[in-house]
């Protein structure tokens, strides 16, 4: 009898299936929430040296990733309906249609967007927060040191790049998840928050694993453009030196884990991998 059993387990074992052991991210879809520009690059990266200053229309990075345990956005855009400064409409040229919505994005990709389960939010200037409050039933995760700063930013930074209005009134009382530093969102490796300051108080960047083996990292603000890897730091950072870590951090994930990394507002790779999956 015993010998039966035995035998009827290794049998049994020839036709296990390997359990990966985590759930993988079926797809990540490289969106914009319209477009700025066009205008100097030099305007926005005060330290490119006019040699290398270029006029561009640049991405508003908006990420929507299909994991088995729930639709995750990475930043919802912006918000041109309301609250934009006239200045600063003047000075980033935006342009958006009703359709480059990130509600209107999911919908045409067979989404509703109320299924929407996390909102991760990179950081709280106006191009990345402006549609959280489409999102009233989704887990909010963001920086809880960005969250002090969007409701009080220092001095030099409020200017209008920091809009009350897309993240007062009922977007007090949704579900934030506070973060203090790095964070494995579903507990199995495939979506991992990185926690990326510098541009703003608590800016935070994504790494996400794709089924394929592939990984990218979505650094959102933390680098704008290649440029910015190039030793030439954007302007407008809370501090700098947190910044180039952020910077640093990011080039040695890329580096030891092959990983793409995109920049959040390049025109050259959006002209390359945007408007797509990518899986
Ligand atoms: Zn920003």
């Amino acid at each position: 009898m015993k010998r039966l059993g035995i035998a009827a387990a290794l049998l049994a074992m020839l036709f296990i299936v390997p359990d990966p052991g985590f759930a993988q991210v079926k797809g990540v879809y490289y969106g914009t929430s319209g477009k700025f520009g066009p205008f100097k690059m030099g305007a926005l990266v005060p330290t490119l040296p006019k040699e290398k200053d270029r006029d561009i229309v640049i991405p508003v990075n908006i990420w929507i990733i299909d994991h088995p345990k729930g639709l995750v956005l990475f930043d919802t855009g912006n918000n041109l309906a309301s609250y934009w400064a006239e200045a600063f409409c003047n000075m980033l040229k935006p342009s958006q249609t009703r359709a480059d919505v990130i509600d209107m994005q999911l919908k045409k990709l067979g989404y509703a967007p109320d299924k929407v389960k996390v909102v991760i939010t990179s950081h709280s200037h106006l191009d990345h927060i402006g549609n959280i409050k489409l999102f009233p039933k989704a887990v909010h995760v963001i920086q809880k040191k960005e969250l002090y700063q969007a409701w009080w930013p220092e001095k030099f930074q409020r200017g209008p790049a920091f809009v009350m209005g897309d993240f007062d009134g009922a977007a007090r009382d949704f579900n934030y998840l506070e973060l203090a530093g790095d964070y494995d969102l579903f507990g199995d490796g495939s979506i991992t928050v990185l926690s990326t300051p510098g541009h703003t108080l608590g800016h935070q960047s994504l790494r996400v694993k794709l089924a394929s083996g592939k990984t990218l990292v979505l650094s959102q603000d933390a680098i704008w453009f290649k440029e910015n890897m190039e030793g030439y730091p954007a302007g407008l950072n809370y501090s700098v030196k947190d910044y180039t870590d952020s910077i640093t951090k990011l080039k040695a994930i890329r580096d030891l884990e092959d990983a793409d990394l995109f920049y959040g507002h390049d025109q050259d790779q959006w002209a390359e991998r945007g408007g797509r999956w990518i899986r």
